[in-house]
């Protein structure tokens, strides 16, 4: 079984801060990056509010950056996924098969896309249906649009979709958006975009060819629309399943820690799989340093 100081699950910011702030500890941290390497960065475009980057920055490359930063200081990064551990005999098995025996491990899996839940979504996920509008609005050149949510993420992915689809549409359950003033701005003076309020889904519609309209519902009145894409933006859901109950959740699922201390001896939690008010990638970044200098104090006792 292959002995590791410190184990860092997870591959966006939280996880590669950690790595970096370790390395420098002489922790010798693996990381290991799961499915989705670069985390929810990966999904979205131009970051304006990380600081050091006065025009923005490109989220993709800010990841690989931070991925390459952690390796080049000394980071083994395994492409690999946890599918479970043992926090008390301290084990982790990864999905191909090794085992993994740690000192401490440090939570950074974020969350992943929430979905309505309802059939026809999922008969038409990856024909018309997607949660990643930088992945694929691409296919979308000229065409009609949706967009579900009120968020910062709606709001960017309808803002990202405007500059490819002819037409977004936005709908959203409440009768505002919950965005950020400035998204909700640039939102509202976008002229292709039309934000359809105290709008619910019902039902996505099409035939063997993929998506072609979207049933919904205002106000008890059901009315469609023509569309050719259904871009999923409601918010996310943590990564834990792995840990099978062995760590304390909130409601929502977020992992609950003092800090980044998890209840369990030598495992630490960091970005937005931790109940925590903020989920950015400057915050998310926060905690795996503070995650790391935790780990390392702790190895120091
Ligand atoms: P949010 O939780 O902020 O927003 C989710 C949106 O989806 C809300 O409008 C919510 O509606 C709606 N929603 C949830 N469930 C459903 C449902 N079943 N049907 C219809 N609508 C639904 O998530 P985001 O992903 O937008 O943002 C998460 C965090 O990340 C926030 O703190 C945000 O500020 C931040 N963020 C920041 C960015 C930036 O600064 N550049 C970019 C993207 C995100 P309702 O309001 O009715 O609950």
């Amino acid at each position: 079984m292959k002995q590791v100081k410190c184990l860092i699950v997870g591959g966006g910011p939280a996880a590669y801060t950690a790595a970096i702030y370790a390395c420098r500890a002489a922790l010798s941290p693996v990381v290991v990056e799961g499915p989705e390497p670069g985390g929810q960065l990966m999904t979205t475009t131009l970051i304006e509010n990380y600081p050091g980057f006065a025009k923005g920055v490109d989220a993709q490359s800010l990841m690989m950056e931070m991925r390459a930063q952690a390796q080049n200081l000394g980071t083994e990064i395994l492409s690999d996924k946890v599918l479970s551990c043992d926090l008390k005999a301290r084990t982790a098995e990864l999905g191909s098969g090794e085992q993994l025996c740690w000192e401490t491990m440090i939570i950074a899996t974020g969350a992943s896309a929430r979905y309505l839940g309802l059939e026809s979504e999922q008969k038409f996920k990856g024909q018309g249906v997607s949660a990643c509008a930088t992945c694929d609005g691409f296919f979308y050149r000229g065409k009609t649009v949706a967009v579900v949510g009120g968020g910062d993420s709606a709001c960017e992915e309808a803002m990202y979709l405007s500059s490819i689809a002819k037409k977004v549409y936005m709908i959203v359950r409440k009768n505002y958006l919950r965005a950020s003033q400035a998204s909700k701005e640039r939102v509202e003076r976008t002229e292709n975009i039309e934000i359809l309020y105290e709008t619910v889904t019902k039902e996505l519609l099409g035939n063997v060819l993929g998506l072609t309209g979207v049933r919904l519902e205002r106000n008890g009145e059901i009315f469609e629309k023509e569309i050719d894409g259904f871009f999923l933006a409601i918010g996310r859901h943590p990564n834990t399943e792995w840990l099978g109950g062995q760590l304390e959740v909130d409601a929502q699922g977020y992992i609950v820690a003092d800090g980044v201390k998890t209840a369990a001896d030598g495992v630490f939690v960091a970005g937005d799989v931790r109940n925590t008010d903020f989920r950015q990638a400057i915050t998310a970044a926060a905690d795996g340093c503070r995650a790391a200098l935790e780990a390392e104090k702790y190895l120091k006792k």
